[in-house]
């Protein structure tokens, strides 16, 4: 296949579900770590039309969703200071912080602007040499390349006004913090093709060993998924635990070289917090010693603030698959994409706002 809407076609997506249909013996749980394979999923109907048997969880791959709170509240107080342009992608605008959001901040004279790239950023700091510009640098392993990038060619142009506020998670340490979990349910995984665009398969065959677990690396169109789904129920059924590539056409064993190249030059391994799930040991990047003088947190000094989560919001229940945005009590009456109470619920690969967006309102009967 070579054309997008080859990869929607209806006949065949019927066609690998009724093949997954005749494999499957037995009840199996596969996680989708990404939020924009829930979206898929979800959009397309493609949970509807899978044998009973198989249950798909919704992971915690969506990183506007498990950015912390506490980073969210930085952002905010730094957006609110004089002199200072603060920048980040539109999705992060509407996330609540604990009592309120970067919209407000500029509706209240905060001059917060969305950008498509962190390279903008640089330029605007380049155009207004005197004021502090700040880049929210959010994210998986699919963007953090471009943000390391930004700061090197800052570092290069000798641009000094320029600083990012960092929160980038890795999905393989999550991907172990989820199978050590004491409620973990997961019997395989659909890793996300975009995030093995950067880095290859590095990480997962020891992942796949240590935890017996099948990890398929899948793509976002909806034969994809049901290519990842097949794949990894086809190893289920025969005991395997493999990593197999399901998205040739765009990933490498190795990934992108160079990509990982700005990556360990600009950035180093660090403990994260993610929103709702917690600390996972060496699951983020921060800036390295040489470009810690880009770091807005450090230069802005807003380490110590104090955080307060809505008690109403159950997410981090959802971003561990432990939960279906549905069967939260808030969903769609207290929390809606109107009225937030979660970056579930904002994020445009959420999965409460997945699900409120393709009217899954009703959580499904238990299968018995
Ligand atoms: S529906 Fe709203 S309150 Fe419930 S988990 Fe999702 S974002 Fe949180």
């Amino acid at each position: 296949m070579r054309y997008l809407d080859e990869f929607r076609d209806g006949d065949l997506a019927r066609r690998l579900a009724d093949d997954i249909t005749r494999i499957v013996t037995r009840p199996w749980a596969i996680m989708e770590v990404c939020g924009g394979q829930t979206h898929a999923i979800i959009r397309n109907g493609i949970d509807q039309i899978l044998p009973p048997e198989i249950e798909l969880i919704h992971g915690p791959g969506c990183p506007v969703c498990v950015t912390p709170l506490e980073v969210i509240d930085q952002a905010i107080a730094i957006a609110a200071r004089p002199g200072v342009i603060f920048c980040s992608f539109g999705d992060m605008l509407r996330v609540p912080g604990s009592s309120r959001d970067l919209f407000q901040v500029k509706s209240e004279g905060g001059d917060v602007r969305v950008v498509y790239s962190p390279l903008d950023a640089v330029r605007l700091a380049q155009a207004h040499p005197e004021r502090e510009v700040v880049f929210f640098a959010i994210g998986f392993e699919t963007t953090a390349p471009a943000n390391a990038m930004a700061v090197h060619v800052a570092r290069q142009h000798g641009v000094r006004n320029f600083s990012m506020l960092v929160s980038h998670v890795l999905v393989p340490p999550a991907i172990a913090a989820i199978m050590t979990a004491p409620r973990n349910r997961v019997q395989a995984f659909l890793a996300a093709g975009h995030v093995c665009a950067v880095m290859g398969l590095r990480g997962y065959p020891a992942l796949a060993e240590r935890f017996h677990v099948p990890i398929v690396v899948t793509g976002f169109e909806p034969l994809d998924v049901l290519e990842g789904i097949r794949r990894a129920v086809r190893q289920l059924e025969a005991g395997e635990a493999r990593v197999e590539n399901a998205y040739a056409r765009v990933v490498t064993d190795e990934g992108n070289t160079a990509a990982q190249r700005m990556l360990a030059e600009v950035f180093e391994v660090s403990d994260r917090a993610w929103r709702g799930i917690g600390t996972i040991p060496g699951s983020g990047w921060r800036l390295a010693d040489a470009y810690r003088e880009f770091d807005a947190a450090i230069r802005f000094d807003v380490g110590g603030i104090r955080t307060a989560e809505s008690p109403l919001c159950r997410s981090g229940e959802v971003l561990q698959g432990a939960l279906k945005p549905n069967e939260c009590p808030a969903f769609g009456t207290t929390c809606t994409p109107r009225t937030p109470l979660g970056a579930t619920m904002v994020s445009g690969e959420g999965a409460c706002a997945a699900y409120y967006h393709y009217g899954r309102f009703r959580a499904a009967a238990p299968t018995a």
